[in-house]
């Protein structure tokens, strides 16, 4: 999808309606509250369906990312093509000036996109390639220090790649993040020198394979190149777009950065986002903030 694509087919909330209720109905309206299908729709308001059984009104955004909005979904649907769009990110100030938003607008309405963009877990195997990095806490002149945050890149190669916000490097945090995300099945796994690696692998051990970054970053295959290079978009996005991340939402940015990272070759990555945010469960401006 493309803008001029997405100017021309979604340009009224009445096309962009549509398309959400053919995303999160692919077999026809349902009730929210009591699951039937014997729903109708007002004569007087399209919008709006009617559900005989439980008696409730209801449009397809109650109860999703959308809820309660009073945005366009014209600008919504832009919003959200700007965010699965931008591989290193997109700002909040970035989308206040773009879609003539207030910046309080635009936080939350990049929030609650990102808060869509989370990609269905399964474990990683074959190779799998896992490094540690360090963002944020930079000391500033008048701020309060904060701790760097640690984040765990964990990618199969030809596969999908994690970004884990760990509270710590030692043994037992790592060890959970590998048991959460690393098939028992797994070939090899590859890490750097770090000392915290071998006491972490638990039943992998007998495959776990470390590369030392001192002597040289390449034998033969065994190094840990592609998720380092996973791991500089994801450096790129949080110092060039973010700038400053707190760590409470550290863990949504990893999360929309590993989502588009992981889609990058596909197609359906718009789509496939609209059908997470109109089934995804509605997100709050007090939540995010509080
Ligand atoms: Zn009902």
């Amino acid at each position: 999808m493309t803008l001029p694509d997405l100017l021309e087919l979604f340009d009224t909330d009445d096309k962009c309606r549509e398309l959400l209720e053919r995303l999160r109905w692919p077999n026809g309206p349902e009730c929210p509250r009591c699951k039937s299908d014997d729903v109708v729709r007002l004569e007087t308001n399209v919008k709006l369906l009617w559900c005989p059984v439980c008696e409730y009104q209801f449009g397809v955004t109650v109860g999703s990312i959308f809820h309660d909005s009073h945005l366009p979904l014209s600008k919504w649907f832009i919003a959200t093509l700007l965010l699965c769009e931008a591989r290193k990110g997109f700002s909040a100030n970035q989308m206040k000036r773009t879609l003539g938003v207030s910046y309080k607008t635009a936080w939350y309405l990049c929030h609650r996109i990102r808060a869509a963009m989370q990609d269905e877990k399964t474990m990683l195997d074959g190779t799998v390639e896992m490094d540690e990095t360090y963002v944020g806490g930079k000391p500033r002149v008048g701020r309060p220090y904060r701790e760097k945050d640690v984040v765990i890149g964990i990618r199969q190669r030809g596969g999908d790649v994690r970004f884990i916000h760990a509270k710590d490097v030692k043994s037992d945090t790592i060890y959970k993040i590998i048991a959460d995300n690393v098939s028992e099945d797994v070939e090899v796994l590859i890490t750097d020198e770090h000392p915290v690696y071998p006491g972490a692998m638990g039943s992998k051990k007998d495959r776990h394979k470390t590369i030392k970054h001192k002597d040289t970053y390449v034998v033969g295959d065994i190094h840990t190149n592609t998720v380092e290079s996973a791991f500089s978009l994801l450096k790129r996005g949080i110092f060039g777009t973010w700038h400053r991340i707190s760590a409470k939402h550290l863990p949504a940015y990893l999360n929309e950065m590993s989502f588009r990272f992981n889609r990058r070759k596909d197609h359906n990555i718009f789509l496939d986002t609209l059908r997470h945010m109109v089934t995804a469960p509605v997100l709050t401006f007090e939540k995010l903030t509080a």
